[in-house]
């Protein structure tokens, strides 16, 4: 049985049935976005929440993001949820130094991404004070349905970046900014 697939927006010429030309980084972009392994960083409330996205109601696996790595050297979204200690802060940078390249990281919920109502000496005041975060999601908690709308928008940061993203001048300025390289 032969399948008809006609994607839309393809240059004339480049598609039939059964097969479409595209170019390599964005057959990249598709197998990334789509095959995320995301390592949960999880201290409180805001992990209970991602546990609820996991199951069977909300199922994370349906955007190919269910195999959780627990190893960061496996994993290419760190996943922060929870309030994060000024002496936690450390352990949180070394785990995001042992993620390759690429990666990306999830800001879940207000104590992650600005301390929350935690303003106290002994919380940190935003996990982008120590590393750099591509997607934040607001809430106290957060519900699923945003904790989904944010593994959505790292899947089109994830389709539509380089593959030379480590490379590009600008990635190399923004982790020159925290101390990285
Ligand atoms: S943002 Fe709210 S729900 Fe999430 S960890 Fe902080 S206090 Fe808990």
């Amino acid at each position: 049985m032969s399948i008809d697939i006609r994607p839309e927006n393809t240059p004339p010429g480049l598609e039939g049935t059964g097969f479409f030309a595209t170019s390599l980084d964005k057959v990249v972009g598709l197998a990334r976005a789509n095959s995320l392994w995301p390592l949960p960083f999880a201290t409180s409330c805001c992990g209970i929440e991602f546990m609820a996205t996991m199951a069977a109601h909300y199922d994370l696996g349906r955007f190919g993001a269910e195999r959780l790595s627990f190893s960061a050297r496996q994993a290419d979204l760190l996943m922060v949820m929870g309030t994060i200690s000024k002496k936690m802060g450390p352990i949180l940078r070394q785990v995001y130094e042992q993620m390759a390249e690429p990666k990306w990281v999830l800001s879940m919920g207000a104590c992650a991404s600005s301390g929350g109502i935690f303003d106290t000496y002994s919380v940190l005041q935003g996990i982008d004070r120590i590393i750099p975060v591509d997607v934040y999601i607001p809430g106290c908690p957060p519900r699923p349905e945003q904790v989904l709308d944010g593994i959505l928008k790292i899947q089109e940061l994830t389709k539509n970046e380089s593959l030379r993203r480590r490379h590009s001048p600008e990635y190399k300025e923004m982790l020159a900014s925290y101390g990285l390289e």
